[in-house]
């Protein structure tokens, strides 16, 4: 039933003879909650997703493949999972088979490519399409006025929706909607630093961290990571947490400075509010460029109707570097040459990648050891065995989260 629900919010949402799909309903209901409506329905979807990928999905022959090709889940989505959903027995399930595939693969001379992902994350894709659904749903409904009212008496966008919106329409219309839910903000002079993360970034978890590449140092002297208590922990994950509050705006990239709405919600609420005023401002100026991009009328309307039958434009790269993200890459490059026995999986990569490589075959049996401890917590959770008592593997689904997409927050 859950997994037929999330299939059914791939379709795109049409007009039938004129009137509303009953999914504008659903837009317009979600429209007059207290934030942006749009997060609350991507919301929303990843709950029914990942509840389905737990309860039906998790042994499906197809379904495992993708998660193999993609090697699970990104890793907002695995904590997700882990964490939200309370999925230890999916978790221990999916990622055993990806430890095991990962062991496999690298046996021979593939190992770079290996270790890189083929296929995308299967939440974020289903994410990703039901933002869009609901923001064509807004953009071809801005005669309503039910839907306007709905706009004007909420936040109306959050602003990255906003962005996504005006890409989407045709110049004029974006530029109503852009008009409409720069009322609705105005008039709610937002100064709570919650409410301003909303209204710049999205609601928590909503979007991803950004991605910044900064090249790795070469460098002789040692940092010297510290030592874990955990055994499959990635000391530089461990090392990046302990250091990454100390931003220094320096490091950062060619896009002006802001946050992205991980380090919105995950930073004190103290010092970061002219930041987020920043990152609100610049997404508002993207809009702006958006809808008075010079090829308004014809061109754009017909685009648009091919859009509406195959894939929506590419999503536009987010006009602002989140200082965090950068000073996390900065801290990152520092570590690419030390000594690893253990990295997690989007460490490794960048070790790979920093030329790095005897680090690979150090790591390879600890994928191997926390396959077979996930596989005892498999076993453990059959109702034949539970009277067992428990070991080590009670922690394997968290360690295995962690070392297959990184610590919370941190890829
Ligand atoms: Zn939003
Ligand atoms: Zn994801
Ligand atoms: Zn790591
Ligand atoms: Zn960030």
């Amino acid at each position: 039933m859950l997994r037929r629900e999330s299939k059914t919010s791939l379709a795109r949402p049409t007009t039938v003879n004129g009137k509303q799909h009953s999914y504008y309903y659903e837009v317009l209901d979600a429209l007059t909650g207290p934030g942006c409506g749009v997060c609350a329905l991507v919301t929303r979807a990843r709950i029914r997703y990942l509840d389905g990928l737990a309860y039906e999905s998790v042994n499906d022959i197809a379904i495992r493949e993708k998660l193999r090709k993609a090697l699970g889940l990104c890793n907002r989505h695995a904590w997700f999972f882990l964490n939200d959903v309370r999925e230890p027995l999916g978790t221990a399930i999916i990622y055993r088979d990806i430890l095991r595939t990962l062991y496999r693969a690298t046996a021979n001379g593939n190992a770079p490519r290996a270790i890189v992902s083929v296929g995308p994350c299967l939440a974020c894709t289903i994410e990703r399409v039901v933002a869009d659904n609901a923001l064509f749903t807004i953009v071809d409904s801005l005669d309503s006025i039910e839907l306007i009212e709905a706009l004007q008496q909420s936040i109306g966008l959050c602003a990255p929706h906003l962005v996504r919106a005006c890409q989407l329409a045709p110049p004029r219309t974006g530029q109503r909607l852009l008009e409409i839910v720069q009322q609705s903000w105005t008039r709610r002079m937002v100064t709570l630093h919650a409410s301003l993360a909303m209204l710049a970034t999205g609601a928590p978890g909503t979007f991803p961290k950004d991605q910044p590449t900064v090249p790795m140092i070469e460098s002789t002297t040692k940092i010297g990571l510290p030592a874990t208590d955990d055994p499959y922990t990635c000391p530089v994950c461990a090392y990046v947490n302990v250091n990454l509050l100390n931003v220094d705006p320096s490091h950062l990239t060619d896009k002006p400075s802001g946050l992205c709405n991980v380090h919105a919600w995950a930073l004190p609420t103290d010092g970061f509010t002219s930041l987020l005023q920043q990152t609100h401002q610049i997404y508002l100026n993207q809009a702006r460029l958006l809808v008075n991009r010079p090829d308004r009328g014809t061109i754009v309307e017909k685009a648009r109707l091919f859009w509406r039958t195959r894939h929506p434009p590419l999503l536009v790269r987010a006009p602002v570097a989140c200082v965090v993200c950068a000073r996390q890459a900065a801290i990152e490059a520092q570590c690419g040459q030390e000594d690893h026995q253990l990295l997690c999986l989007p460490h490794l990569r960048q070790a790979v990648a920093a030329a790095n490589a005897n680090v690979l075959p150090r790591i390879r049996p600890s994928w191997l050891s926390l396959s077979e401890l996930l596989g005892e917590y498999i076993r453990k959770e059959d109702y034949r065995f539970r009277h067992e008592p428990r070991g080590s593997e009670r922690d394997s689904p968290r360690w295995a989260t962690a070392l297959v997409a990184g610590a919370p927050g941190l890829a």
